[in-house]
């Protein structure tokens, strides 16, 4: 519906009551709302997995491709506000971070990686990030996902991506700001000039695994930050990182009886 049109019916509703124009610019607003129903979705999975705890409130992110150069992320601070992301929340961009449609915030701040993983692999559309606690705990420690069981076999290598220090970089950057050139989607350079130097670092792994996205999704975790799991949908991507958590956990947990046998 253009623009003009949308005037054109709160116009002929404003005598209704002073109210009325505020509900139907509402409702008007939803229901032009760019892929409505892929938002929707969205927010059904995120209330699962707040529900199965792979998703907290540490942090996270949802990144999906909905159409070729479309893409939809859940916003910045959504963990900080438990996970309640409402429909106008969720951004549309193009493939380069281009906003199409947003409603008051910007991107999840891992959001440059994500835009990465999809240009660099046509063939993913989905990139999920969690806080996990299990997997972070090998990440904290700079240390692959061991294979632990048989379902995470099949993710090949889960390696842990070495992370600048975040701390020192924000300061120096906010000491002596520059200009710098980043997706409009996101909104804080301190903060993207750090995963700009994590999407080295994620070539270094990831060149040449494209291959194995048509058989498998993808995983690896960054040192002291947490997991990324991507694959051609968002449900295989989950799926993964149900599995690397579960692997992180049994490894963990055989340590702990390993310890107790050498006694
Ligand atoms: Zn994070």
């Amino acid at each position: 519906m253009e623009s003009r049109e949308i005037n054109e019916i709160i116009q002929s509703n404003i005598f209704l009551t002073a109210k009325w124009p505020i509900i139907l610019i509402n409702q008007l607003h939803i229901s032009i709302m760019l892929y409505k129903k892929e938002r929707f979705y969205l927010i059904k999975k995120i209330e699962k997995l707040v529900g199965m705890g792979l998703l907290n409130i540490e942090g996270g992110g949802i990144s999906i491709r909905v159409a070729p150069n479309r893409i939809l992320v859940t916003p910045t601070g959504s963990a900080f506000r438990l996970w309640e992301v409402k429909p106008g929340d969720i951004l549309v961009t193009d493939e380069r971070g281009k906003i199409i449609e947003r409603g008051k915030y910007f991107a999840v701040a891992e959001f440059p990686i994500a835009l990465h993983i999809f240009n660099k692999f046509k063939i993913c559309n989905s990139v999920f990030h969690t806080h996990g606690p299990f997997s972070l705990a090998y990440a904290s420690i700079r240390r692959k996902i061991p294979k632990s069981t048989h379902h995470v076999e099949v993710l090949g290598e889960i390696p842990c991506l070495r992370s600048p220090n975040e701390t020192k970089i924000k300061d120096k950057y906010l000491k002596n700001p520059y200009k710098v050139s980043m997706p409009e989607a996101v909104h804080r350079p301190e903060v993207y000039i750090i995963f700009k130097r994590l999407i080295k670092e994620f070539d270094r792994y990831f060149n040449g695994r494209g291959e194995e996205l048509k058989k498998h999704g993808l995983a690896f975790i960054v040192e002291k930050h947490g997991l990324f799991t991507f694959a051609k949908n968002l449900e295989e991507a989950i799926e993964n990182a149900a599995r690397v958590e579960a692997a992180a956990r049994t490894q963990l947990f055989a340590n702990l009886i390993n310890l107790k046998n050498s006694k």
